[in-house]
């Protein structure tokens, strides 16, 4: 399997990247992200919770998330990948990641980091916001929490990867064609 953890602060443009990847590299694209909210949309009990905590910008429980991604890989094993997009998201779900794909005999095969300045990314999260209506996006108290909750505890899952050599960083910045060209370089040299 070549499986990707697509890396990056909010409004990186990580959905969007692993959009193209999926289809070039016939890849399975797994956004715990996608998952949350299609759960909340649900209006479960679960859901209401999972709304509680996204909606102001704060992540699920690891143990809740982890069942969700492990149900996704078994319910997909026959995939030629992952792209891992919006997990692992701390350092114990990246160790936890590392263990489920071990006893499958698979890996993480490399971390793919989005590199973008930070004004950048307040701008096009509220963009984001305002087309699609995303509750965590329209709002600039909870975007800067989620920026806080990315320094805090998603930004040291890098090192992680970076020990095990497996850390590739790209240039996010620019037109979604011209970042998918800088992507494909990367992973081209890798697959
Ligand atoms: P995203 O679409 O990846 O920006 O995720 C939207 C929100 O879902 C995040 O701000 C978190 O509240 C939650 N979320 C997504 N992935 C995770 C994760 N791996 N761990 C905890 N919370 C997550």
């Amino acid at each position: 399997m070549f499986n990707i953890v697509i890396f990056g602060a909010p409004g990186s443009g990580k959905g969007t990247q692993s959009d193209l990847i999926i289809k070039k590299y016939d890849l399975i694209h797994l956004s715990t992200g996608d998952l949350l909210r299609k759960e909340k949309s649900k209006n479960t009990e679960l859901g209401k919770q999972i709304s509680l905590l996204i909606d102001n910008g704060n992540l699920v429980p690891d143990d809740m998330i982890q069942q969700m991604v492990k149900q996704f890989v078994l319910d997909n094993k026959t995939a030629e990948g992952f792209i891992f997009d919006g997990f692992p998201r701390t350092t114990s779900q990246a160790e936890w990641l590392d263990s489920m794909l071990s006893e499958l005999n698979e890996e993480v095969s490399l971390m793919l980091a989005l590199e973008v300045e930070e004004e950048e990314l307040k701008k096009r999260i509220m963009l984001r916001g305002k087309q699609s209506g995303r509750a965590d996006d329209a709002n600039e108290e909870i975007v800067a929490n989620r920026i806080k909750v990315y320094k805090e505890r998603t930004k040291p899952v890098m090192n992680y990867y970076k020990q095990q050599d497996k850390f590739y960083g790209v240039k996010g910045m620019g037109s979604i064609e011209e970042i998918f060209d800088n992507v494909c370089s990367t992973l081209n040299k890798l697959k």
